[in-house]
C-alpha cells in the first residue's frame, strides 16, 4: 500500500501543526472535528488512520466498521476512549502522546487545590455579584496531601506541594520508592493508609476502559471528615453515587476536571455538579496553548514513526 492510498481521518479538534505536517508528508487528511458517531460509522471504512482526542469513542463497533484501519492515534495521553484490546486483535497500532500535557495538568491540579482550600469559586462569584463577604478557608501548609498514582503528573504535583510546605504521601501500584525518595515524599504502605492520613487526596492514575473505582462505598469510610478530594485524572476512579452519599456524611469537598459524562446526564451526576462543595472545570487539564502544541508534535512524530514502520513513508 502506497501513501497515495493512505487516508487519514481526524475526528476531534487538533493543532494545525499536525494536519500540515501529515499533508507535507504526502498524506491525504480529512479534518472533521465535529463529526457525529453515525457519520463516522458510515465513512470509517475509507481510512487507514484515525486520529482522535477524547471526544470520539473508538469502541469495538467503530473498529469493526474501520475495516482498513492500520493506526489509531490519540492526540493526548489517556487511552480510555479507545478499545485497545479490539485494536490489538486486529493488529492496529496505537500511537499517543504520553507526557505532553504533564505540566498543564499538574498546574490545573494546583489551581483546583487552592480553589477548594480557599473557596475561590464562591468568593469570586460573590464579588462579581457585588457581595463583599469574607469567607474562611483552610491553609495548606502543614496539611497532608495523599497522591494516588505517582506517575508524571502525580510527581509534579508532589513537588509543588512540597514547596507549599505540605506533607506529601504517595501510593501507586508499582514500586515508587526510588522516585519518592528523590522528591522527598513518603510512600504509603497501602491505599487505606493514604486515605486515613490525608487532608487532601488527589488522583493521578491511568485507567483502562473497564477500570473499577478506587473510591467506593468501602474505601470512602477511610477518608477523614472535611477532606478535600481532587480529581484531574478520570471520573471513573470514583464511584459517583458513593461520593454523593459521603460528601454530606463526611462533609467532603470535591474539586474535579473530569465527569462521568461530559456534560453530565445522570440524575446523581447533576446533583453532584450542583452540590455546594463541588467545583468543576470543563476538562481543561491539557487545554493550554503549550500542551496542545506539544501533544500535536509528539503525536505526529509517533504517527510518522509508525507509518515508517509499516512501510508507508
Ligand atoms: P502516568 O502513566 O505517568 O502515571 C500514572 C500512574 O498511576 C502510574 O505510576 C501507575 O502505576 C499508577 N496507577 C495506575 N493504576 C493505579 C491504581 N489503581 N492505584 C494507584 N496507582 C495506579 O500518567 P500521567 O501522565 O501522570 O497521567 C495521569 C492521569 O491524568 C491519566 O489518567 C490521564 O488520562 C490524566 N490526564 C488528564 C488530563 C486532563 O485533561 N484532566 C490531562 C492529562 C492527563
Amino acid at each position: 500500500i502506497g501513501k497515495l492510498d493512505f487516508k487519514v481521518l481526524i475526528t476531534d479538534p487538533v493543532d494545525q501543526y499536525m494536519i500540515r505536517t501529515l499533508q507535507n508528508n504526502g498524506l491525504i487528511v480529512d479534518y472533521k472535528p465535529e463529526i457525529t458517531r453515525e457519520e463516522l460509522l458510515k465513512i470509517i471504512d475509507q481510512y487507514q488512520v484515525l486520529i482522535v482526542r477524547s471526544r470520539t469513542k473508538v469502541d469495538k463497533e467503530i473498529i469493526r466498521y474501520g475495516v482498513n484501519l492500520k493506526i489509531i492515534a490519540r492526540a493526548g495521553i489517556g487511552l480510555d476512549n479507545i478499545d485497545t484490546e479490539e485494536a490489538s486483535k486486529r493488529n492496529i497500532k496505537i500511537v499517543y502522546a504520553p507526557g505532553a500535557s504533564t505540566d498543564s495538568a499538574a498546574e490545573l491540579t494546583i489551581g483546583l487545590l487552592i480553589a477548594a482550600a480557599r473557596k475561590l469559586y464562591d468568593s469570586m462569584n460573590m464579588a462579581k455579584g457585588g457581595i463583599f463577604k469574607k469567607i474562611e478557608g483552610i491553609e495548606l501548609a502543614g496539611k497532608t496531601i495523599g497522591i494516588v498514582g505517582f506517575g508524571r503528573i502525580g510527581t509534579k504535583v508532589a513537588k509543588v506541594c512540597k514547596a507549599l510546605d505540605m506533607n506529601v504521601i504517595a501510593y501507586d501500584v508499582i514500586n515508587i520508592k526510588e522516585k519518592a525518595n528523590i522528591v522527598g515524599v513518603r510512600v504509603a504502605e497501602s491505599l487505606e493508609e493514604l486515605l486515613k492520613n490525608s487532608d487532601v487526596i488527589t488522583f493521578h492514575v491511568t485507567v483502562g476502559k473497564d477500570a473499577k473505582p478506587i473510591l467506593n462505598k468501602d474505601t470512602f469510610n477511610y477518608i477523614k471528615d472535611n477532606a478535600i478530594i481532587i480529581n484531574t485524572s478520570r471520573a471513573v476512579v470514583i464511584d459517583g453515587k458513593a461520593l454523593l452519599e459521603y460528601i454530606d456524611k463526611k462533609h467532603l469537598t470535591y474539586a474535579t476536571d473530569v465527569l462521568w459524562n461530559e456534560p453530565p446526564k445522570e440524575d446523581w451526576e447533576i446533583k453532584l455538579l450542583r452540590h455546594e462543595r463541588v467545583i468543576v472545570t470543563t476538562h481543561i487539564g491539557a487545554q493550554t496553548k503549550e500542551a496542545q502544541h506539544r501533544v500535536a508534535v509528539v503525536t505526529t512524530d509517533n504517527l510518522i514513526t509508525a507509518l515508517k514502520e509499516i512501510g508507508v513513508l
